[in-house]
């Protein structure tokens, strides 16, 4: 009989299963609630544990030089069930780590069933009960109405978001300062600027409307059928939608030229300007300001390099629009993703504002360490920065930045990349990422081995 009382997990999917996994191998008891198959949400078809509702690729394995290849390594060292269920199931695929969807959700499934610490309820929860001391809420972008609108009670109005709306996100050592320039529009510092905290990239007219009959041709991806009641909100409408409206408007909206003078050539000034803003604390980000967009990402891709400064542009992100449940998280979680509100109902997986099948596993891999450590009376240990896992974690709880002016809320959901790791020095690309990893490894490595920072209670 184990003496602990259960954590109780509210969604089996990437992060609710990994989780349980997580605090079933640290010998605390688990009950997993899973409201499928009785009740299924608008893109999962089956009742298995950890179902992957669209794609079946992890995106790249590569440990050495990309940051979610880095991701699975992490999560290998770390134990993860999902990584051992992947790399069962996987299937040729190159360089990424693609599986047998089927295999794979039904070793997930297994697993968990076979675990004698987890308790499996298959029951919709539409607000955590009060005498549960510790939940994980994991119930991903399509939580079910009942439950989001009871964490809409505890969090506010505007901390639950229900679509998306992700302008591309550019590393700022991609952008050509020969063109493009640092300034505040009328070099407003505003609460928390200095005056010059925009990057604005110059357009001439001829560019301008190369640009317009670019997006206006550009292709476009169409909304599921479960978002055909898509909202488009003040502020966040798709700057393609803006173009159809009338060849001026980006000019009279996100892509404004007025106040911004480049000191290097005063004259003529530009027809339009686009303005990208610091993404992240560490100013490794920046987001094209109101560059939210249903294009293609091979069409964003190429589009968007045509912006002058923009041409040899990495995007840390592509823009979209999509049905999505998040929090503000940096807002509202500690760093040990709590309710900073309601610190007995922790959450994870895309809910939090990770993108990804991967990532969401990841920070249910989190959650469960951190929940199982403040069951057994321990400081949960926090991730160093330099992870993969920690970088991820960061961006929720911290990293990034609030908008340094008025509008609409700045967090949107992330998949993990090298923008989200402290700086480290070295100039060529390719070299600056082999050593990121290295030292994410070597860093990892010295946390599990227990040399490790301790989350403030
Ligand atoms: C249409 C669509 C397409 C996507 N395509 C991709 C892709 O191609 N690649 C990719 O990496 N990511 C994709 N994603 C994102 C991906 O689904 C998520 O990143 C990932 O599944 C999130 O994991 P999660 O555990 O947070 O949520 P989920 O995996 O969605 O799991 C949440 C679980 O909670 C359950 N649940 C919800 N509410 C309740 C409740 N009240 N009580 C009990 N159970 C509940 C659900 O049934 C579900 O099993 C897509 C998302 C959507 C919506």
């Amino acid at each position: 009989m184990n003496a602990l009382r259960p954590i109780h997990i509210v969604g089996g999917g990437l992060a609710g299963s990994e989780a349980a996994w997580q605090l079933a191998r640290r010998g605390v008891p688990v009950v997993l609630h899973e409201m499928r198959p009785e009740r299924s949400t608008a893109a999962h078809k089956t009742g298995q544990f950890a179902e992957l509702v669209c794609s079946n690729s992890f995106r790249s394995d590569d440990a050495d030089a990309s940051a979610i290849g880095l991701l699975h390594a992490e999560m290998r060292r770390l134990g993860s069930l999902v990584m051992r269920a992947a790399d069962t199931h996987k299937l040729p695929a190159g360089g990424a780590l693609a599986v047998d969807r089927d295999g794979f959700a039904a070793a997930v499934t297994a697993a968990l069933e076979a675990e004698p610490l987890i308790d499996i309820r298959r029951e919709e929860i539409s607000s955590p009960p009060a005498e549960w001391d510790s939940v994980i809420v994991a119930t991903g972008p399509l939580t079910s109405p009942a439950l989001a609108d009871s964490i809409r009670e505890r969090t506010g109005e505007d901390a639950l978001a229900f679509f998306d709306a992700i302008a591309p996100i550019v590393h700022r050592d991609s952008i050509d300062f020969a063109i493009a320039w640092f300034q505040s529009r009328y070099d407003k510092a505003g609460p928390g600027g200095t005056g010059a905290d925009y990057i604005n990239c110059p357009l001439t007219r001829p560019q301008y409307d190369a640009f317009v009959d670019a997006l206006l041709a550009g292709e476009k991806v169409a909304f599921r059928e479960f978002e055909a009641a898509t909202p488009y909100f003040d502020g966040c409408l798709p700057i393609e939608v803006m173009a159809e409206r009338g060849r001026e408007t980006l000019r009279h909206g996100p892509m404004k030229p007025f106040g911004l003078t480049d000191p290097r050539r005063p004259s003529p000034k530009p027809y339009a300007v686009v303005q990208l803003r610091q993404d992240n604390k560490l100013g490794s980000l920046f987001n094209m300001v109101g560059f939210q967009t249903k294009l293609k990402h091979g069409e964003q891709t190429r589009i968007f390099r045509t912006i002058p400064g923009l041409a040899n542009a990495e995007f840390a992100r592509l823009g979209g629009l999509h049905r999505n449940t998040f929090l503000n998280s940096p807002k509202l979680l500690d760093g040990t993703l709590r309710l900073k509100a309601e610190p007995r109902l922790r959450f994870a997986g895309q809910i939090t504002g990770c993108e990804g099948y991967v990532e969401s596993a990841a920070i249910g891999l989190l959650a469960g360490r951190f929940a199982a450590a403040e069951r057994q009376s321990e400081a949960p240990a926090l991730p160093p920065p330099t992870t993969a896992h920690g970088a991820l974690l960061g961006h929720i709880t911290g990293g990034h930045i609030e908008t340094i002016d008025k509008g609409p809320r700045s967090f949107q959901p992330m998949n993990i990349n090298f923008g989200l790791f402290p700086h480290l020095g070295g100039t060529k690309r390719d070299a600056r990422k082999h050593a990121l990893c290295a030292r994410a490894l070597a860093d990892l490595d010295s946390w599990i081995g227990g040399a490790v920072p301790h989350a403030a209670e």
